[in-house]
């Protein structure tokens, strides 16, 4: 009953493109995702979303309907509302739907769970009316919810877009606060490559600018010194630009420093992951079709390597063509191949934004008072005194103080804790390494536990 030739974990344009492909090709396809409808990240809700919202979130939103409204009348097994918790070396896998735990088995399984936001540690980001601008964004679109007079501070095309949905959403922010500098933009020119998608994204990019200029909306550029101010609740943004100190009032301040691969089951699992230093942050090894260093499992999409929405479909079909074929259905021999000479092209612009919108050495390794592990309130020089007594790797800094045992298992903390460890005892990234991920992968009630155990 459960037993399928393929899983995909995943909705967003990655699983859905994967999960359509393979279906297609005839092969039996579970397609699972804790979201109540599919779309993943870009295109959440967008099959409940109202006219109104859907011109405010535009039409980068709006065009994911066509791949999502191809899920209904396929032959994918799609389980929507399903948390993913448990997975084994051997295809075998366990989620929660209402509380109700369920075995799946796939010959095959591949992982489409997309991106986390790079955590911003500022001094003061744990005050309430400090989240991400990501968040802010997952509360427009699926409930229409606006932030007023918000400040959204950091960099990344994410910003300029949710500037640009507010704005149309009717509630402009007050300001954008925005890290890079010119030398970013001259570091990252060298990168830009002679190819239409980039010139077309580059194009959507400077669009945005426009529309955030018109509405009148201020840009600080080159922000330094970030803090967030207040006692129970942020009241302000202090920063320094271009030599002068600044201080804004806000009662919601959105910070975002883009957005890194999801690696939390990739580590359950084991599998290899290599230090991506102009990413800044682990990428799980792959070759060039997303398969792993286990065979039963491939990535695709933004858990592999941050490449955006077009690329993420573009990998899905890629992937699902590959996997299918490998299984015997039938798939063009040239599709394969064909899909991988246009993801060359739609990753060409990778390296040129990953450069612009580099974070900046204090969101990396933050000031010594910085709370860097939120769940359990470790801050910056609490990891800097543990390396100073010895600690070499983020999982001792667990037996230490305790960072990244809370309930967001080291998806806030990790990258941080990895990055003060490389500069505190003088080793790469890669040598600190990440934390140790564990089942569950996502927090579950005991109850959940039992059946897992009571029923498979
Ligand atoms: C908060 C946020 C907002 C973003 N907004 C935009 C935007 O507006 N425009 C844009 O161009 N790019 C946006 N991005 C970047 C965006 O993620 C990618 O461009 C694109 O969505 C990647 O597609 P994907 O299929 O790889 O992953 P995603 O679209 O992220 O899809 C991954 C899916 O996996 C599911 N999932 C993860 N873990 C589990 C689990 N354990 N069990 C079950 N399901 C699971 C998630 O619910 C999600 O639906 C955003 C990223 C983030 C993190």
């Amino acid at each position: 009953m459960n037993n399928y030739d393929i899983i995909v974990v995943g909705a967003g344009p990655a699983g859905v493109s994967a999960a359509l492909e393979m279906s297609q090709a005839g092969a039996k396809v579970l397609l699972l995702d804790e979201q109540s409808s599919p779309g993943g990240q870009i295109y959440r809700s967008i099959t409940k979303t109202s006219p109104e919202l859907l011109s405010a979130l535009g039409p980068s939103y709006s065009e994911g309907a066509s791949l999502v409204n191809k899920l209904a009348p396929s032959k994918v097994h799609y389980q929507p509302c399903a948390t993913v918790w448990q997975f084994g070396d051997d295809g075998i896998l366990l989620y929660s739907v209402d509380g109700q735990v369920t075995q799946a088995t796939g010959k095959h399984v591949i992982l489409a769970t997309g991106a986390l936001e790079r955590p911003v540690p500022i001094p003061g980001w744990t005050l309430p009316g400090v989240m991400t601008a990501g968040a802010a964004q997952i509360l427009l679109k699926s409930s229409g919810v606006v932030p007023e007079q918000a400040v959204l501070a950091g960099s990344g095309p994410l910003l300029y877009l949710l500037a640009t949905q507010l704005i149309r959403a009717g509630s402009p922010p007050k300001a954008l606060v925005e890290t890079q500098t010119t030398s970013d933009f001259i570091a990252a020119l060298r990168f830009l490559p002679r190819t239409f998608a980039a010139w077309k994204m580059m194009a959507k990019g400077l669009d945005l600018m426009r529309e955030i200029k018109k509405a009148g909306v201020p840009r600080y550029k080159s922000a330094r010194d970030l803090t967030a101010i207040g006692t129970t609740q942020v009241k302000a943004l202090t920063f320094e630009a271009k030599g002068i100190k600044h201080k804004l009032d806000c009662d919601s301040l959105l910070l975002h420093q883009g957005v890194v691969p999801n690696t939390q089951i990739s580590r359950s699992l084991r599998l290899e992951h290599r230090w991506n230093k102009r990413q800044a942050c682990f990428h799980p090894f792959t070759n060039g079709v997303g398969l792993t260093t286990n065979d039963t499992y491939s990535i695709i999409g933004d858990g592999r390597a941050i490449g955006g929405a077009h690329v993420a479909v573009l990998e899905g079909q890629n992937t699902g063509a590959f996997v299918a074929a490998s299984f015997g259905f039938q798939v063009d021999p040239d599709r394969v191949f064909k899909l991988l000479k246009i993801l060359e092209k739609e990753r060409a612009i990778r390296p040129f934004l990953d450069r612009l919108y580099q974070p900046p050495k204090e969101i990396l390794t933050p000031k010594d008072e910085t709370v860097v592990c939120r769940c359990e309130e470790v801050s910056a020089v609490d990891i800097r005194d543990y390396a100073k007594i010895g600690c070499l790797g983020p999982n001792q800094t667990k037996a230490f103080g305790r960072s990244g045992m809370g309930p967001c298992q080291g998806r806030c903390c990790g990258l941080t804790v990895t990055e003060i460890l490389a500069s505190e005892n003088k080793l790469s990234q890669q040598e600190v390494g990440s934390y140790r991920i564990r089942s569950p992968i996502k927090p579950v009630t005991l109850g959940e536990i039992a059946q897992a155990d009571d029923d498979n």
